[in-house]
């Protein structure tokens, strides 16, 4: 049987895209990014998380090795995930490879010999690597013969300070620049505010490179924040509610936090894993393997995890602790949904993250300037926490898009009932100015609130507080409610929380202009249980078939399907790769629906290249005729 589809050394890159990934189209702005730096101009590429950056310089690496070009470098700290995407590029049929640490010394070798020939198309190196005199004098080498392509620096945020993942080894990354002036360079990255935009142009002296600024919009990201009570029992309901069987990741703030949640959630029934820098390096790796390559696991995790996993069936993130910032938040939440399924984002949040997040900044050595920034981050994103209107809208605008509601986040869905607290708001200021003025010390929202509504307890006694012309004047108000305006306050800094004095509540500058009745203070209604309210569940797919992408498929079909599944879990397994590095659970559902008969029907299938057609081919077919 002849397949026209073949191998070819065409090096047009809508060519390459459809013959190496099998993919119709570029999608967004892919196509003005892969023409750009195949033509030699350097590039700036942000991009979400899941917008499909890696096909920005794989094609053109594939194209400029086939007009004789050479070797293409991508820089990259994402040392454990190497193997994953290298295997990735073999599976397409593209020639690469990685060095770092975890090769032998023949294994080093032998990829040197190679790349030293230009044969290799894309070789990954870690940042370190790169700047060592062995490494250099090896790409001197290929610069010499017209060798060396392309640099390729994925999460190029890693450069600046400003980011969340700061790493010194990338400032050194200037010498490519430096030293080889003639080869185009392309960045990368999904985490730019304009501040961290601006510091990787400088740090990285991309002056001259076009910027290609996407759409950060992840429609199908479903985006919730509820008011943390007990934030493990929400997040099980939110688990067994929505996504029981499901991929998901949990951040926490501590690895104590993850090592609780995990437990709870095991104990649930859940398959979850920890991850955390505190555990040992090998057995991270064990639990970043089987989150990649089994289905349905929970990972809960500190931030130490997530940088590069391309998993594209994660269906939900969740935050049981705040970030520190939108770019944190958006990135991590990112990871949810890359195969454009519906996905959920998920936070709960409440008044000590305000304080810790708070409290990390000020204790932390950085000078003031840094501490500055720091805060203006955290402000943006407590005010998208205590938002009642469209989350979405919020999250792109501080990327710097405009936008109308979303219709797909929890205030579009649910609009919250809104209270106006600014009576209260000034009752609880003016009830910390007096008792600072009659006890000579600070005192804890606890304390506060009581003396708000009245209570005699027994610290109200000690102090003499019943005295205070404003005990009893917040009678009306519920705790939560207080709690609410509290967290407010805190929020927007009219209200700060001395980490140093036991948490004692102190006034601010920002205290005079609510107190005065400048600035009014609305907040969202608390409810009893957010994770309880009514909510329009998606419609999952029946036949224990989690997937998404194989939702429409009629009863033949989900058999076609899961055998297809069945047969790629071996294959994956052989190739010690995760399963969607072999086809994605879209493209296997494209198949089922197809139901092909010859290697004709499987072509022109999205993500079925030539390669993979001429490899899988035959076997996908003979799994169909089962049908
Ligand atoms: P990023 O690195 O920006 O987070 P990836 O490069 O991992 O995103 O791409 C996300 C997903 O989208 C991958 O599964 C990829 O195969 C797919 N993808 C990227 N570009 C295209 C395209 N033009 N057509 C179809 N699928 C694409
Ligand atoms: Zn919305």
């Amino acid at each position: 049987m002849s397949v026209s589809l073949s191998h070819t050394s065409d090096p047009d890159p809508s060519q390459i895209l459809h013959e190496v990934f099998g993919y119709a189209n570029f999608r967004g702005p892919q196509q003005a990014i892969v023409e750009h730096v195949v033509d030699g101009g350097d590039a700036l590429v942000l991009m979400p998380t899941g917008g499909g950056k890696s096909l920005c310089y794989q094609v053109p690496a594939i194209a400029r090795q086939r007009a004789g070009r050479g070797v293409t470098v991508v820089v990259s700290p994402l040392i454990a995930l190497m193997h994953d995407q290298v295997g990735a590029l073999h599976e397409a049929g593209v020639d690469a490879a990685f060095l770092n640490s975890t090769l032998d010394w023949e294994e080093t070798q032998d990829v040197e010999r190679r790349m030293l020939r230009g044969e290799i198309t894309l070789l990954y190196a870690a940042p370190e690597r790169v700047n060592t005199p062995r490494f250099l004098s090896q790409l001197d080498s290929l610069n010499e013969r017209g060798k060396l392509a392309l640099f390729a620096i994925d999460e190029a945020h890693c450069v600046s300070q400003w980011g969340h993942d700061f790493r010194p080894e990338y400032r050194s990354l200037t010498v490519l620049h430096e030293r080889y002036a003639g080869v185009p360079r392309i960045a990368l990255t999904a985490t730019a505010d304009a501040l961290t935009r601006a510091d990787i142009v400088e740090r990285l002296q991309l002056d001259g490179a076009r910027q290609f600024v996407s759409s950060f919009d992840r429609p199908n990201i479903r985006y919730t924040i509820v008011e943390k009570k007990d934030p493990t029992t929400q997040l099980l309901r939110f688990i067994e509610r929505e996504h029981e069987g499901d991929a998901g990741v949990v951040y926490c703030q501590s690895r104590k936090r993850v090592e609780d949640t995990a437990q709870t959630l095991c104990e649930a029934g859940v398959d979850a894993l920890p991850y955390h820098a505190g555990l040992d390096a090998a057995v991270r790796q064990k639990h970043q393997d089987r989150f990649l390559r089994e289905d349905g696991i929970v990972m809960v995790a500190t931030i130490a995890f997530g940088m590069g996993i391309d998993k594209p069936d994660v269906r939900f993130v969740a935050h049981l602790d705040m970030p520190k910032n939108i770019e944190g938040y958006y990135q991590e939440t990112g990871r949810a949904g890359r195969d454009g399924g519906p996905a959920d984002a998920w936070m709960a949040y409440g008044l000590q993250d305000v304080v810790n997040q708070r409290r990390m900044i000020d204790e932390s050595p950085a000078g003031e300037e840094f501490k500055q920034v720091m805060r203006g981050k955290l402000d943006a994103l407590l005010s998208l926490a205590e938002a009642s209107d469209c989350r979405r809208v919020r999250l792109l605008h501080y990327f710097g898009e405009q936008s109308s509601p979303c219709g797909n986040c929890d205030n579009c869905l649910n609009p919250p009932q809104v209270w106006n607290g600014t009576d209260a708001a000034r009752k609880l200021l003016s009830t910390v100015y007096r008792v600072q003025q009659q006890s000579g010390i600070s005192f804890g929202a606890g304390h506060i609130m009581d003396i708000l509504r009245g209570k005699s307890t027994e610290k109200v006694t000690q102090y003499d507080h019943a005295k205070l012309s404003t005990f009893g004047i917040g009678s009306e108000f519920s705790e939560v409610q207080l709690r609410g305006v509290l967290r407010q306050l805190i929020a927007t800094g009219a209200l700060s929380v001395d980490a140093q004095a036991f948490n004692t509540l102190q006034l601010t500058e920002g205290s005079r202009a609510v107190l005065k009745g400048d600035v009014s203070v609305m907040l969202r209604e608390s409810v009893s249980s957010p994770s309880d309210r009514k909510k329009p569940r998606r419609e999952k797919a029946s036949g224990g078939a989690p997937s998404p992408a194989a939702a429409t498929l009629d009863a033949t079909g989900q058999a076609r399907f899961a055998a297809l599944k069945a047969w790629r879990g071996e294959v994956a397994r052989e190739h010690n790769l995760p399963a969607y590095v072999i086809f994605h659970d879209a493209t296997l559902a494209a198949i089922a629906e197809r139901a092909p008969a010859t290697l004709e029907d499987l072509q022109g299938l999205s993500g079925i290249g030539a390669k993979k057609l001429e490899a899988y081919g035959v076997d996908v077919l003979r799994v169909c005729a089962a049908f």
